[in-house]
């Protein structure tokens, strides 16, 4: 089984493990740079994207992660995880850094105060079978694309059809949305197959690749 971290720093951390585990993984919270090590994939956790920042940097998470994502660690980020991992921002606030690796511009809280938190049903690309139901909370939305990642799902109806909620670049994903929160994990499979279909990154890798 393939050992998958999530960041535990903030967030809805629980929810992850208990997802990855149900998905053929093992799920090993992330506190520490040691325990980066080894790891086949890693969540980044919804919450609040501008604390997680602030505490990766506390904790001398950030550079670390940002290194191995780099080197090709796969990477799933949902809500404030998709934050993180989108390279530029919009409605952030003064000072908010990303990890980046998604050619994505997300809006940070951008379904607006009528639909704040709000649920529907979603076709997902990668995900065989029912709709996908997907449970938004103060999310994000992608707002522009660029040419290296791939929409997978966008809202079909209501106020915000048509906005992208669930993206995928060779080995990051992430989703506007919360798969970790209704008991399905047909999203969580997914990122365990992606996970599964790469190569380890080895952290000499990830050293060359700062370096470079
Ligand atoms: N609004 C939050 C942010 O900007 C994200 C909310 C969430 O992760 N549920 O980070």
């Amino acid at each position: 089984r393939p050992t998958i971290g999530v960041l535990a720093l903030q967030g809805d951390v629980r929810e992850h493990v208990l997802a990855l585990e149900a998905s053929g993984a093992v799920a090993v919270p992330v506190r520490r740079e040691s325990e980066l090590d080894g790891l086949d994939g890693l969540v980044i956790p919804g919450g609040e994207s501008t604390t997680i920042d602030k505490l990766l940097r506390a904790f001398e998470l950030f550079e670390p992660v940002r290194r191995r994502i780099r080197a090709g660690l796969p990477t799933f980020g949902s809500c404030a995880g998709m934050i993180l991992l989108a390279d530029r921002v919009l409605g952030g606030i003064e000072g908010q850094q990303t990890l980046g690796g998604l050619d994505i511009t997300v809006r940070r809280n951008a379904f607006g105060r009528q639909v704040d938190s709000f649920e529907t049903d979603l076709a997902f690309e990668g995900v065989p079978g029912d709709p996908v139901h997907a449970v938004f909370i103060r999310a994000p939305w992608v707002e522009e694309v660029g040419p290296g990642a791939e929409v997978l799902a966008a809202v079909s109806d209501g106020p915000a059809a048509g906005r992208i909620v669930a993206v995928r670049q060779g080995r990051l994903l992430a989703t506007s949305f919360h798969p970790e929160v209704t008991g399905d994990t047909r999203v969580h499979r997914l990122f365990v197959e992606i996970v599964r279909g790469a190569p380890v990154p080895q952290t000499a890798d990830a050293e060359s690749a700062h370096r470079a």
